[in-house]
């Protein structure tokens, strides 16, 4: 029964939860909180996966009324399983930290070698000590996080931006860096290149992403005020970063919509739906671990053959 219940929460929470979120309005109101149930979601993911992985076999066992032999050949098996899983989870999150990491550094080494900023007039009074300026026609600006960050913006940004609308852009990209949202968007992106093809989902790497820009656009309104903002963020192209692993770049015309709006009006922020992510995010884990996982525990301890 553990497995069972465990396995239909699993396909829930992979298959229809994500959906239904990814869909849904309010996380707008709470963006920060939102990840954090993102995270929940997820992980309460994989641990219904390794309950069923553990649970199973010691039922099936227990059901068929087997001997010692077969129930210690299931125990090792289902720990096999279950090890494979968190090592396939870990190798597909030190992949996409090592490649992103190498990208970046070769990344940082190129911006510093065409950093054009003593040229440019129209920078802000203060000048962020990572900031580097592309020439170039193209408006855009990202950031390249890491132990030594930048701030990348284009020539092309800063002749059609006024000063106000700089400072904006560059106190987005610091939210970015300051939150590092790069390890946000790394660990979901790992978790979707670990899970295998038919139970997988983009929702959670699309909606995160929306999410931390929208914590960056807070940041940045909270800094600079809502305006200079929003008129960057429809002048500016693409603002992903090249360096972003590309399952992490959602259709950006359609967040680049949502933000714009989210930024027209007042600030929508709730506390309310904040306190309610977290809450459920929290409950998440802890209930299907006191309900089903612990009382399952205390039988499998007294019942398998130790
Ligand atoms: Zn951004």
């Amino acid at each position: 029964m553990t497995a069972l219940l465990l396995g239909a929460l699993g396909l829930t929470l992979s298959l229809v939860v994500p959906g239904a979120l990814a869909a849904a309005r309010w996380p707008d109101r709470a963006p920060a909180a939102a990840v954090v149930l993102w995270q929940s979601i997820t992980l309460a993911g994989i641990l219904c996966a390794l309950g069923v992985v553990l649970a199973a076999p010691q039922e099936l066992v227990h059901e068929l009324g087997s001997g010692k032999p077969v129930g210690v050949a299931a125990l090792i098996a289902a720990l096999g399983v279950a090890a494979l899983i968190i090592i396939r989870l870990l190798v597909s999150l030190a992949g996409v930290t090592y490649r992103s990491r190498t990208r970046r550094a070769r990344h940082r080494m190129l911006v510093d070698l065409l950093d054009d900023a003593e040229r440019h007039g129209e920078l802000p009074a203060e000048v962020p000590p990572g900031l580097r300026v592309l020439d170039g026609p193209l408006p855009f600006a990202y950031c390249l996080p890491g132990r030594n960050p930048r701030v990348v913006v284009s020539g092309g940004a800063l002749r059609i931006l006024d000063s106000s609308q700089v400072a904006a852009v560059i106190a987005h990209e610091q939210a970015h860096l300051r939150h590092r949202h790069d390890l946000v968007m790394e660990s979901f992106t790992a978790f979707y290149r670990a899970v295998p093809r038919p139970l997988r989902s983009r929702a959670p790497l699309d909606a995160v992403h929306l999410l931390v820009e929208m914590v960056a656009d807070d940041a940045a309104r909270r800094r600079c005020g809502a305006e200079p903002l929003r008129t960057a963020l429809a002048v500016l192209g693409d603002a992903v970063s090249p360096d972003a692993p590309a399952e992490a770049r959602g259709d950006a015309e359609q967040e680049r919509r949502r933000r714009t709006a989210r930024l027209a009006g007042p600030d929508g922020r709730s506390l309310a739906w904040s306190a309610l992510s977290v809450t459920l995010a929290v409950s998440l884990l802890v209930l299907p671990t006191v309900i089903i996982v612990v009382p399952w525990l205390g039988r499998a301890l007294m019942a398998w053959p130790f």
